[in-house]
Parts: C-alpha cells; sequence; structure tokens
C-alpha cells in the first residue's frame, strides 16, 4: 500500500473545516478498508460529518492499540499558494496541499501500515482500532468529542494511542530531533471585562475610563510572563535537548531548567525555539480580541479583553491559571470563563508515562535513523489526544518524518505552501509498521481485553 498515492487521494477531498463536509473523504477510507476486507462503522451526529471506527484484530497478547486521525484541514482563505491546496501534486520530491502533514500525510502513513500488515497476515500484539475523526480543527465536538462523549464503549480497554503531532519538529543546533509528544497543555480561554466611567468625547475623560484599565492591563499581560513551573515531563524534555546539543544551546537548556520564576529566555537560542520552550515552563496568556464601543465620540464605559490562554498539563485548574493573571491584573476587573479544554483527571493520568511504550518508540526511531535524537515533547497546543485521554488512554503524539534540518516544515503547519517529503511519508509508514510489529503490551491499571476474535467491525 502505497501512503504517497493515498495521501493524494485525501488531499483531493476539500474537507475545509469549518463546515468540514468530511463525508466523502471518509467514505473513501471505509471502501478502502472495505476492499481489503476490513469492516468499519461511520458514527456522527451529523450525516455530512461522520467518524470512521475499524478494528483490525490482533493475537490478544495485549490491550488494544488506538491510532486517530483527523480528516478535516484548516482553511486556505487568503493565502498565496505557489501549487493548488487541493491537487495532491507532488513537486520536486515533496507532496504538496493542505493536509500533506497536518494530517492526511498523518492518516495515509496509518492506513499504509495496517494495510500493509493485513495483507501480509500479521497481526499484532493486540486489537488495532482505527479512530479516522471529524471536526478536530474547530473544537472536536462533531468528532473526538463525539466519539468519546456517546460512545467510550468502542475504547474500552485501550491503553495507549498514537496521534498526531511529533515527527521531526525541532530543529537545533544541526540536529534533527524526533519529538515524541508526551503531553499537552489546554486551552483556558478567558473574558476580562472592564468597566468604569463614560462619556461624551469631546471633552476630557474622566479618571478611571475602561480604555485607562485597558491599556494598564495589556501592559501587564504582555510585559510580564506569568510563573514557571517545571513538569516532570518538560524537565525530561529539557534534559534529553540539553544532552543532545552542542553549547552553547546546551548550557542554556540546562539553565531553562533550574531558572528562577522569572528568568529571561536565553540568549543562545533563536528566539522561535525560546519562546516555544519557554511557553513549556509556564501558563500563557495572549490578549487577542479587544470590543468596546464603535462609535467615534463616545468613551466607552466598557470594554472587554479576550485572552488566549494555555495551561500546563498536570494538577493545574482554571482557578490557579486565573489566580496568577489576578497576581498581574489585580482584583478589580470581571474575569469569565469562555472555554476550558479537556481536562485530563490528574487521578487518572497525573503525569506522562516514560515505560515500555515509550522505549519502544524511542527505539524505533533510533533504528531508522541513527543520526536524529528522539525528545519527548510537551505540546503548546491541543489535539484530540486531550480527549482521548479521558477514557484513561495514555496518548503520545507520534507521526514520525525525516525532514533535513533547518528545513522549517512545520511552520508551514495551517499556512500557504504546506508540504512534506514523499520520503517523510514512506519513513512514517515504516516506522508506525515497525511499531504495530512490536508494541508492548504494557502494565498499569487499564485491563487488557479479551483475546481478538477475527474481523469484528465495531
Ligand atoms: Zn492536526
Amino acid at each position: 500500500m502505497d501512503p504517497v498515492a493515498l495521501a493524494q487521494d485525501l488531499i483531493r477531498f476539500d474537507t475545509t473545516n469549518p463546515p468540514g463536509n468530511e463525508k466523502a473523504c471518509v467514505e473513501y477510507v471505509r471502501d478502502l478498508l472495505a476492499a481489503a476486507g476490513v469492516e468499519s462503522r461511520l458514527l456522527g451526529s451529523d450525516p455530512n460529518r461522520p467518524n470512521l471506527v475499524a478494528r483490525f484484530p490482533g493475537r490478544g497478547e495485549a490491550p488494544p492499540l488506538l491510532l486517530h486521525a483527523h480528516s478535516d484541514v484548516v482553511p486556505v482563505t487568503g493565502q498565496q499558494w505557489t501549487h493548488p491546496p487541493f491537487e495532491g501534486r507532488i513537486v520536486d520530491g515533496h507532496l504538496w496541499g493542505r493536509g500533506a502533514i497536518d494530517m492526511k500525510g498523518g492518516l495515509a502513513m496509518m492506513l499504509a501500515a495496517l494495510l500493509g500488515l493485513h495483507a501480509a497476515g500479521e497481526r499484532p500484539a493486540g486489537d488495532v482500532i482505527l479512530a479516522v475523526v471529524a471536526d478536530e480543527e474547530d473544537g472536536s465536538k462533531a468528532g473526538a468529542g463525539y466519539l468519546v462523549r456517546e460512545h467510550p464503549e468502542l475504547f474500552e480497554g485501550v491503553r495507549y494511542a498514537i496521534g498526531e503531532e511529533g515527527g521531526a519538529g525541532m530543529e537545533l543546533g544541526g540536529v534533527r530531533m524526533h519529538p515524541i509528544v508526551v503531553g499537552e497543555k489546554r486551552a483556558g480561554w478567558l473574558r476580562v471585562t472592564l468597566r468604569g466611567p463614560g462619556g461624551h468625547g469631546s471633552r476630557l475623560s474622566p479618571p478611571g475610563t475602561p480604555i485607562a484599565q485597558l491599556a494598564r492591563l495589556l501592559t501587564a499581560l504582555t510585559e510580564v510572563r506569568l510563573p514557571r513551573h517545571l513538569t516532570p515531563a518538560v524537565d525530561r524534555m529539557l534534559t534529553a535537548l540539553a544532552a543532545a546539543l552542542p553549547e552553547p544551546l546546551a548550557q542554556d537548556l540546562s539553565r531553562m531548567r533550574v531558572g528562577r520564576a522569572y528568568d529571561v529566555i536565553p540568549t543562545a537560542l533563536p528566539l522561535e525555539e525560546g519562546l516555544y520552550l519557554d511557553s513549556l515552563l509556564r501558563h500563557t496568556v495572549n490578549p487577542t480580541i479587544v470590543r468596546t464601543t464603535e462609535k467615534i465620540n463616545v468613551i466607552p464605559a466598557e470594554v472587554t479583553v479576550d485572552l488566549d490562554g494555555r495551561i500546563l498539563p498536570g494538577g493545574f485548574t482554571v482557578d490557579d491559571f486565573v489566580a496568577e493573571i489576578r497576581e498581574l491584573i489585580g482584583p478589580e476587573p470581571v474575569i469569565e470563563l469562555l472555554l476550558e479544554g479537556a481536562r485530563v483527571d490528574p487521578a487518572t493520568i497525573a503525569e506522562p508515562e516514560f515505560g515500555a511504550f515509550y522505549d519502544t518508540m524511542a527505539a524505533i526511531l533510533l533504528k531508522a535513523d541513527p543520526d536524529a535524537v528522539p525528545v519527548p515533547m510537551v505540546s503548546p497546543a491541543s489535539t484530540d489526544a486531550r480527549l482521548f485521554a479521558q477514557l484513561g488512554i495514555r496518548c503520545y503524539g507520534w507521526l514520525p518524518m525525516k525532514v533535513p534540518a533547518g528545513s522549517g516544515y512545520r511552520r508551514l503547519l495551517h499556512c500557504a505552501d504546506e508540504r512534506i517529503p514523499v520520503e517523510s511519508l514512506h519513513f512514517g509508514t515504516e516506522c508506525l509498521t515497525e511499531l504495530l510489529r512490536t508494541f508492548p503490551a504494557g502494565t498499569g491499571p487499564r485491563a487488557a481485553k479479551a483475546p481478538g476474535t477475527g474481523f469484528t467491525g465495531c
């Protein structure tokens, strides 16, 4: 099964979300599986936006493994593309198109690996569940959210899951890294409302207007970072990076590990990587939308500011997060919670697991690409992993790609000219195939499922 041709086909379905329209793309996957003798189910709250779940039987020696991929993509509106985004063209050894990386390329790797093993008659240690979900790029309500809410029984006994992210995403000091995403931040979107005296725009404004408060608020939120919290996963990530990198980067990373609450970002790091890593050492908050009067001659009596907040994984609550913001902006402004990303119960998954399953992924990468370094990574953004994790599943972002150091492909996510080296699709398929062949039974609280019983579409 050729992952490149598969990815080309998938890119040609325009599943821009909103509105999604994932149906034709998902039916293509269903038909592909059916042609190989694998049944699947389409489930969803909206007939135009189905989710697909299929089960590949294993030998019953390990709990089921979940592979999840989203079929929708972000819009291309207003972007200038060198090659059309929905044609799946191959130019200069690269597959171009929206979703090439995020994540139709990844879905193609999963399908190619699963169908390749299936055609060869090989059975993994445990059943493998493939979930192709809608709506990841716009909140996941019709996608993974629906499945987790309405059909948790489909994932019973699953101990580990593989989803998007990872890939050769970080390039520092000329070293190619293979991140394995072990944790994610979650959204804590807030609205701050400032009230005070308004008035006529023709006169001097009274003290304490919402606009004057706004100036102080924006300064407080943009000039000072929230205090640092070194979580165990980020500690491990920085340690691994420091060990892999040359000086002076190594020293900078070691310094980030032991720094004090408001230390500045080390200077040897390129700005983008420095900001990225620093975002993993603290909750972050960015004012993004300011709303006030539409009238130029009115001093507004109310201003609202929406904040894109991101909360570290672990036991942190929204209250913990808001308390840190209060330290910066004071007790006066009204703060309301607009949206909280799915919180994984810390009683179920307090910290990422670095056991045999993680070691298997790292070993596969080392063997496939001996020049590169596998590193654990915490992602500042969130994926559907946050939803599947609510079922007690250990989720890893692991879509291996092999790209030249410094190529910056991940910067093309959600941007014009998204593309992936064709070789990367083969590389990822080989790594995923190896994982399906070798994933360990693992240990832990979740019970193993009964032995696989043939081709049972669920
Ligand atoms: Zn994605």
